[in-house]
């Protein structure tokens, strides 16, 4: 249910987390029930993954990288309820979340001119306020003086298992060990690699939505919001 916000609550909120947390789910009903922009900064690294993908650039190539992302465009759109990604005038909304573009974007989001080029221009999208930003770096580099943080999380079982029912209604062949495996792959890459490592801010609130409903989820987390904004409404 929509509901408005009052002019107090401009704040920027990050929500941080490994995959398969909820993160996208929960953030867009989060950012429809407060009014707030909505910023996917996943699906970004996803547009580059797959664009490079398709140019045949390596993961490691920083000079071609780096020319991709300066002709880059992306935009955020909401049709209907449901948010698409264009990239270069392109909606790329379905083509960033195959499993291969999964594994090579994990990849791709170690590279440090990929991450700069990111980082400017989350930092731009978000400079009018009121906004809610996921991903795995944004209470810790991207926004470190965040208004609110959030770190989502479930267990790896829970986040495998939803992984793969969203899987098999595209069906994609895949079986649920795969992608149990595949997060967990994931998780080690992006907390092990050495340019902002998925992490949990010191001053991020744990959410943990293992045996929650995503309702539940943004309920807990839109009355955080509203608390710390001292919004009544
Ligand atoms: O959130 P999502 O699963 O769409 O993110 C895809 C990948 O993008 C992650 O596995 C991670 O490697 C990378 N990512 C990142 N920093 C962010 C958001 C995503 O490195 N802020």
């Amino acid at each position: 249910m929509k509901s408005s916000f009052c002019s107090a609550g401009k704040m920027i909120v990050a929500i941080d987390g490994p995959s398969g947390a909820g993160k996208s789910t929960i953030t867009k009903k989060l950012a429809d029930r407060i009014g707030y922009i909505n910023i996917d900064t996943g699906a970004m690294f996803r547009s580059v993954a797959l664009l490079a993908n398709r140019a045949g650039i390596e993961c490691d190539d920083d000079k071609a990288l780096e020319k991709l992302c300066k002709s880059m465009s992306i935009k955020f759109e909401r049709t209907n309820g449901s948010c698409s990604i264009i990239v270069n005038g392109e909606d790329v909304s379905s083509k960033i979340r195959t499993p291969e573009i999964s594994i090579l974007t994990s990849a791709i989001s170690a590279n440090m001119v990929v991450r700069d080029f990111l980082l400017k221009y989350q930092r731009n999208m978000a400079v009018n306020k009121g906004v809610v930003l996921e991903g795995r770096d944004i209470g810790t580099v991207v926004f470190p003086d965040a208004d609110i943080k959030f770190y989502l999380t479930a267990s790896v079982e829970e986040r495998g298992r939803r992984r793969f029912m969203e899987l098999q209604a595209k069906g994609e062949d895949v079986t649920l060990n795969q992608t149990i495996e595949a997060v967990k792959k994931r998780d080690e890459q992006d907390a092990n690699r050495k340019y902002a490592p998925l992490r949990q801010a010191d001053d991020a609130i744990v959410v943990d939505s293992t045996s929650l409903t995503f309702d539940e989820v943004v309920d807990k987390i839109e009355s955080m919001i509203k608390e710390k904004a001292g919004c009544n409404c």
